[in-house]
């Protein structure tokens, strides 16, 4: 007959005992209890023990079938319950979950690389309202009421007297009314013109730059748009001034780099032209500087403004100014 069932019981909890895993656990629990396990085979050949001892065997057997069911239940349950706390507790070796980080808008950043380049030479970075009187965004700009070059620049009116202002020449104004000679200011902001289409948003950003001192002339302003041109796009390209009108400069003078895309070849981009107009400038005009009390007899100055927008399509070859407004992170998430 074998084992007696005692020590097929004692055996197998010793077994049970010793069992790390789960699958441990279900082998020892086929091994006794299974079809032909060793609990099972005991029962089953009870009927070849004597007569006399069989009641007590089957008694016996019975017995130790059901406190091994129930400590392989047991079991199975406690490590179970083991694994599933594991699972809740914070595994602290894990690398953390990165937050994720958005950047700067482009224009943003091609906005404080322009104004980095001017604070190196030295000047301050001012800032106006975006809501301007007549006065401010024209008149005092040399813009009499009337004058034809008012149409150059198509104005949302808030009221008769108030505009959204149309370019940041009014914080040349502003700045030269509070302050005297010399000044250096860079103007960054946004401005505002009833105009859509592919190279015109109805807000657009600009940066606005005034020196003003004795002896001003304009070799300085060819000297500061060279260098800021050079640093802007690189050493080597060439750049030239080609006359112009503003009501606020005389004389006036656009300023061209050479086409970034062919070098002067001619393609779509300069229109096969193999120049780029990049911003507007000029020497302020004496009218601008009686407005704000500044003595013309002692002082001159510059002044030039940019597209920030156009600087951003030229550095990275974009073609379509609105893609900067439509929010697509698509885009976006390339600078
Ligand atoms: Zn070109």
């Amino acid at each position: 007959m074998g084992k007696s069932i005692e020590k097929i019981e004692s055996e197998a909890l010793k077994e049970l005992k010793a069992a790390l895993d789960l699958e441990r656990i279900e082998f020892l629990s086929t091994k006794y209890l299974g079809r032909k396990g060793e609990v099972t085979f005991f029962l089953r050949n009870i009927s070849k023990l004597p007569q006399e001892k069989r009641a007590d065997a089957g008694k016996k057997a019975n017995t130790v079938k059901k406190t091994l069911e129930s400590a392989f239940t047991d079991a199975i349950r406690k490590f179970e319950e083991a694994q599933s706390k594991k699972g809740d507790a914070i595994d602290v070796s894990l690398p953390g979950r990165p937050v994720p980080r958005g950047t700067l808008h482009p224009i943003t950043q091609i906005s404080s690389q322009i104004c980095d380049i001017f604070t190196k030479l030295g000047f301050d970075i001012a800032e106006g309202p975006e809501v301007e009187t007549d006065y401010y965004n024209f008149e005092a700009l040399n813009f009499p009421k009337d004058h034809p070059a008012r149409d150059m620049q198509d104005t949302f009116f808030v009221s008769d007297n108030i505009v959204l202002r149309t370019h940041t020449s009014p914080l040349q104004v502003r700045v030269m009314e509070k302050t005297s000679p010399p000044v250096r200011i860079i103007a960054p902001g946004k401005v505002f013109r009833c105009d859509s289409d592919l190279t015109h948003t109805p807000m657009f950003h600009q940066v606005e730059g005034l020196m003003v001192d004795e002896g001003v002339s304009f070799g300085d302003l060819k000297g500061i748009l060279t260098t800021f041109i050079h640093q802007m796009f690189d050493d080597e390209i060439s750049l030239r001034f080609r006359p112009s009108f503003f009501p606020f400069t005389e004389p006036s003078a656009e300023v061209d780099i050479l086409c970034v895309i062919c070098r002067g070849k001619g393609c779509r981009v300069c229109s096969k032209t193999g120049w780029l107009e990049i911003l507007g400038s000029g020497m302020v005009h004496p009218a601008v500087f009686e407005n704000v009390k500044y003595d013309t007899s002692k002082y001159t100055g510059f002044a030039f403004g940019m597209g920030v927008e156009r600087i951003a399509m030229l550095k990275y070859g974009i073609d379509d100014l609105r893609i900067f407004f439509n929010n697509d992170v698509r885009f976006l998430r390339q600078f």
